[in-house]
């Protein structure tokens, strides 16, 4: 049997990147940035008002107070969008708003608190400094300046930044593209009418909701019989669409195991992992697409995913944080678990009181447990028992 340890390092030396692409910004939210970003330009684009007011010349309004207040001229209204350019001369003030362009010579904002907000004529009633309520050009960005790094993740603020600069595009590290694909001849949607033996289908909406999760887009959720010919057929429909296929069911020991056969014939490598759930796992490659096959029942599929694939789709998009944090917990009850598995428990954390309680049956089919569940407990190999005070790790899924 193959170690967890070891397949992650399979399946992610599986799942590599993508080319860098550049794309338009408003795809390139969550993405990691493939190449620096240098401004072409400065920030503030042109000396501006801090706030609404009147420029002045410093000097002007220099022992100006409440108690022998200055009286100025108002010789413009310079609102916020005026593209005129203006000259102040000495012994005027123009009414400005912030974010408007300082008119040449002036060297100082008085805000309109500190005046009569006159029209006409203003009262100011504060000493003014050179530079005061004045924002300089360039003094956030020089032009030619690195202003985002290769592997930064685009945040809201780097999309901000890369507007204000007047970019339309960043070259990133693209989503992996994935196709997650269901096999299963008692298989059903929802809104068709169950006959004895079918289910409705479940996998392909949760798998497509992790896959977005971590990052990634997802091509189509495609179900297939567990007749190997038609499973062949609904995968060539999406040839060359996807860098990495998820099937799920069709790999364990039974007969019509329609992933197993379909891809048996050495481009997918089926394994046994010690962990439960999801001890079936196949991974490999075809056609230069990565291929993981995860087994059917659906806790089992979803924590596989977690385990083995989810981590390294995310390296792959070059995320700096591809696995779930890791916390160590108390635990509330006792529990047990195989010796030579690693287990993955379905639980829920509580952060504040630091205590961890195990939720549902360790079964692979209980997926109501793991629907409220907020952690997985890692249980190591070598572990048979653990009593409640104990410690444990997990990963929290919150
Ligand atoms: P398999 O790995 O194909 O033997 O499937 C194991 C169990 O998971 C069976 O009970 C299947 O009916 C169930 N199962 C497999 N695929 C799905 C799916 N896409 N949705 C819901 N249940 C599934
Ligand atoms: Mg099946």
């Amino acid at each position: 049997m193959r170690t967890v340890s070891e397949h992650q390092r399979v399946v992610a030396d599986l799942i590599t990147a993508r080319p860098a692409a550049t794309v338009g910004l408003a795809d390139a939210e969550g993405l990691v940035l493939a190449a620096d970003v240098t401004a072409p330009m400065s920030l503030p684009v042109f000396d501006n008002s801090a706030m609404d007011g009147y420029a002045v010349h410093a000097e002007d309004v220099a022992a100006a107070s409440a108690a022998s207040p200055v009286r100025l001229p108002v010789a413009e209204d310079i609102p916020a969008g005026r593209v005129d350019s203006l000259t102040l001369a000495p012994g005027t003030a123009h009414r400005i708003m912030t974010g408007a362009p300082l008119p040449a010579g002036a060297t100082a904002v008085v805000p309109v608190e500190a005046t009569d907000a006159g029209i006409d004529t203003v009262e100011i009633r504060i000493a003014s400094k050179p530079g005061q309520h004045v924002r300089r050009a360039g003094e956030d960005v020089t032009a030619g300046t690195t202003v985002l790094r290769a592997g930064q993740l685009v945040t809201p603020a780097a999309l901000g930044l890369a507007a204000a600069l007047g970019l339309g595009s960043l070259t990133v590290q693209p989503r992996l593209r994935v196709l997650v694909m269901s096999t299963g001849s008692e298989l059903v949607s929802a809104g068709t009418e169950l006959k004895p033996g079918q289910i409705y289908e479940s996998n392909a909406i949760m798998l497509a909701a992790a896959v977005r999760e971590a990052g990634a887009d997802v091509v189509a959720t495609p179900t297939s019989s567990d007749d190997v010919v038609q499973f062949s057929t609904v995968l060539e429909g999406f040839a060359g669409q996807a860098d990495l296929i998820i099937t799920t069911g069709g790999v364990s020991a039974g007969a019509y195991e329609v992933v197993k056969d379909a891809f048996g014939a050495g481009a997918v490598e089926f394994v046994k992992v010690a962990m439960q759930p999801g001890m079936p796992q196949g991974a490999g490659r075809a056609e230069g697409t990565s291929i993981v096959t995860l087994p059917g029942n659906p806790v089992s599929a979803l924590v596989s995913f977690e385990v083995f694939v989810r981590p390294a789709l995310r390296a792959a998009m070059g995320l700096a944080n591809p696995n779930r944090p890791r916390r160590t917990a108390v635990l509330a009850d006792d529990l047990t678990s195989p010796k030579g598995k690693r287990q993955f428990r379905r639980g829920v954390y509580d952060p504040e009181a630091g205590t961890v309680t195990t939720y549902g049956p360790p079964a692979s089919h209980h997926l109501r447990w793991l629907a409220s569940a907020n952690c997985l407990l890692e249980l190591a190999e070598d572990v048979t028992e653990v009593a409640a005070g104990e410690h444990v790790q997990l990963w929290d899924l919150s």
